[in-house]
């Protein structure tokens, strides 16, 4: 019989209920707290930035969340998304391990993103919203949510940073057919904004920086709301459709997996692949190993600091119990803009404090080899991003290979590189370092803050 390749579910298959974790977890995490009282936050706090049922969502303890028919109508121009056995791959490695992967470049907009941006705008719609104000990076939660706005008739304003905004106009592009406005952030439109250019004119921005901008344009309007693209309760939670289709997949193909592996920027497409596998962990004794790789230019797992600290550079968002690199952390601008973010969702951080998931950080240069070897074996572009992903397997399939044992190794492909083709072009050129920081580089930053640390 002929080796199946591609593992397809129908329209049928698509999950009907997202994966909420919080009700698994050995320990709860610790509270987000208001940065003036240092007190809990309440429901009250965050309803001038988000709708209330993402509020609720954001605290629920209920394992399963149904997901409301309009966000799985949505969700069927392109989920379920096809799982692939990367036999040219593995023969390419020389490896005895099996090679999964789950590919989210098949979304509109090229990545994992539309599967909380959908039920985001959804979410904001049904509770009378006009618009929504977010900030973008390398641009890929910028084009999700502009996606998600025009199928739900809501506006969209999105702060890019200016950086990313010079690096990729075709971004930008996608986003204004979309109809939303975008900014090159830092802009003079905010103040958080005006505060930075005061302080330097000619600043690249950061996504800490847009951030800012977005939630001050979102609290300043009665009739807009904030939306962010990771870190978020919420947001882990919606990406579990992908760890979900994954496991029936799987299980078509005769097959768990020993590993789990996606890249880290905020943790949400490492949360939507494995939070569903890490069930198994919790409830029925399964040992699945779930590994985050992050970029060595931004290692807040690795090396950052568990702590209270905000989501944004200015300080507006409340504080966060996470591993962070402090918030003013100017990450180097590597092309892997999805994975310049100085923290990680609470969560994420409470499960790797605990010890039930790993972390690694790798050099961009290993990345982008890892990337094009990929692309040379399996045809499909990954984002600069997902290349993080591919060198992790890479590595496990080496060690497979050297222990000369099999193992099933699943990760998530979490986006296409078409548009990312000037990293490529940076990268055959020459262009791209590795960036090797010395421990007080990384901890400046971080000896100036003046948030909890948690005993
Ligand atoms: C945004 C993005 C990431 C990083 O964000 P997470 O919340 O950690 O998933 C990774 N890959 C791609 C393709 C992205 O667009």
């Amino acid at each position: 019989m002929e080796k199946t390749k591609k593992i397809l579910l129908t329209e049928r298959d698509i999950p009907h209920q997202w994966y909420n974790i919080m009700g698994d977890m050995p320990n709860p995490m610790l509270p987000p707290l208001h940065p003036g009282t240092m007190q809990p936050i309440g429901p009250e706090d965050l309803a001038p930035l988000f709708p209330m049922e993402l509020i609720k969502q954001e605290v629920s303890a209920e394992s399963w969340i149904e997901i409301p028919d309009e966000v799985r109508d949505a969700y069927r121009i392109w989920r379920p998304t096809p799982l692939y056995r990367a036999y040219q791959f593995e023969k390419l490695l020389d490896t005895p391990a099996k090679i999964y992967y789950k590919y989210e470049g098949t979304s509109p907009s090229g990545s994992h993103k539309p599967n909380t941006a959908l039920a985001q705008a959804y979410y904001n719609k049904m509770e009378g919203v006009r618009k929504l104000s977010t900030e973008t990076g390398a641009g890929q939660w910028g084009s999700a949510l502009s996606f998600a706005c025009k199928m739900f008739g809501l506006e969209c304003e999105v702060f890019m940073v200016k950086i990313s905004y010079q690096q990729k106009p075709f971004r930008k592009m996608l986003m204004n057919i979309w109809d939303a406005t975008v900014h090159a952030s830092p802009t003079d439109l905010t103040d958080a904004g005006k505060a930075i250019l005061k302080g330097d004119p000619n600043s690249p921005g950061s996504l800490g920086i847009a951030i800012s901008e977005a939630v001050e344009v979102a609290a300043k309007d009665g009739s807009t709301k904030y939306s962010l693209g990771s870190v978020l309760n919420h947001v882990l939670m919606h990406q579990t459709v992908i760890g979900l289709e994954a496991e029936k997949q799987l299980e078509m193909a005769g097959d768990f997996p020993d590993v789990v592996i996606a890249p880290f920027g905020g943790g949400s497409n490492f949360a939507g692949i494995t939070f569903p596998f890490l069930r198994h962990n919790f409830r029925s004794g399964k040992n699945v190993r779930c590994i985050a790789i992050e970029p060595a230019s931004c290692p807040k797992l690795t090396k950052g600091q568990f702590r209270y600290d905000f989501g944004d550079t200015i300080g507006m968002t409340p504080l966060i119990p996470m591993y962070t690199l402090g918030h003013n952390f100017l990450p180097a601008p590597i092309h892997a803009g999805g994975l310049r973010y100085h923290g990680a969702g609470a969560i994420v951080s409470q499960l790797l404090r605990d010890k039930l998931i790993e972390a690694q950080a790798i050099q961009q240069l290993e990345c982008f080899e890892a990337g094009v070897k990929f692309a040379g074996a399996e045809g499909i572009l990954p984002a600069p991003e997902a290349t993080h992903a591919i060198a992790g397997v890479v590595r496990e399939a080496m060690r497979a290979r050297e222990e000369g044992k099999s193992k099933t190794i699943l990760f998530n492909l979490c986006g296409h590189g078409y548009f990312d083709m000037s990293a490529y072009q940076d990268y055959f050129s020459g262009k791209l370092v590795d960036h090797h920081f010395t421990d007080d580089e990384l901890y400046a930053n971080l000896r100036e803050l003046n948030t909890p640390i948690p005993a």
